[in-house]
């Protein structure tokens, strides 16, 4: 069952790689297993899947630390500073970062592992009260504060898009996303790569990809509903 998804997701990205003229190798699959049992991921193996979401630092800690280690686990949820210990060796990249005391943790904590942490800076594209993120008109000056940090390496932006009936109504919110990628990757900062643009859920992947998405994030649409009650 949650292999079979998975393929019919992979199918669904390579169609709307079609129809945007794009080839898909550049878009990442995430298979976003928060809250779900080791035993589901496990079922994906055999398919290649090798990228998995979690945005619980403890949980993220202990799938890591109980499968295989060739598997890549992002932290796609809000990260609190004093959570950055449990993911900084384990994580392979942090999609959620948004603000410059957030950085300096990680900073801090990279630093005394002797490591240097991908990291994304999260974009709050509709200016939705609820959500995390920085502004798009902030997000330029905040890259190139975190860009001063050695052991944080700035890869991209990511965003959650607004929860809608008709994932055509988020398009413009892709739309804008992908325009302020190029205007910063134009900007050439130094120590930062816009190479990840993270966006597109279970309910608006395929709109996300026409828009130029890398990574999309999909959970239900593979794992199934989860538990209200742990989101
Ligand atoms: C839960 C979650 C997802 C996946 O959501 P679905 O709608 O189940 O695909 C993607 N991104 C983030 C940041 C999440 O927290």
């Amino acid at each position: 069952m949650v292999a079979e998804n998975y393929r019919a997701v992979r199918e669904k990205i390579r169609q709307a790689c079609a129809r945007a003229g794009r080839d898909p190798s550049e878009v990442t699959l995430i298979a976003v297993s928060k809250t779900k049992p080791l035993s589901m991921i496990e079922e994906l193996l055999p398919e290649g899947a090798v990228d998995f979401g979690e945005n619980r630092p403890q949980e993220l800690k202990e799938k890591y630390d109980a499968l295989p280690k060739d598997l890549r686990f992002h932290m796609i949820g809000h990260l609190q500073r004093n959570k950055v210990k449990y993911v900084i060796t384990r994580a392979c990249l942090i999609h959620s970062v948004d603000s410059v005391r957030l950085a300096q943790a990680i900073q801090e904590e990279a630093e005394k592992h002797g490591v240097v942490m991908p990291v994304l800076v999260e974009v709050n594209v509709a200016g939705e009260e609820s959500k995390f993120g920085v502004r798009p008109e902030d997000t330029a000056d905040l890259i190139a504060q975190i860009a001063k940090y050695p052991n944080l390496r700035v890869q991209g932006l990511m965003t959650i898009a607004p929860f809608v009936e008709d994932p055509e109504e988020n398009r413009v919110h892709f739309r804008n996303l992908y325009k302020l990628f190029i205007d910063i990757k134009a900007r050439n900062i130094d120590n930062v790569c816009m190479c990840i643009l993270s966006m597109g859920m279970t309910n608006d992947y395929e709109v996300a990809v026409e828009e130029g998405a890398t990574m999309v994030r999909v959970g239900t649409g593979i794992f199934g509903e989860r538990d209200h009650q742990t989101v």
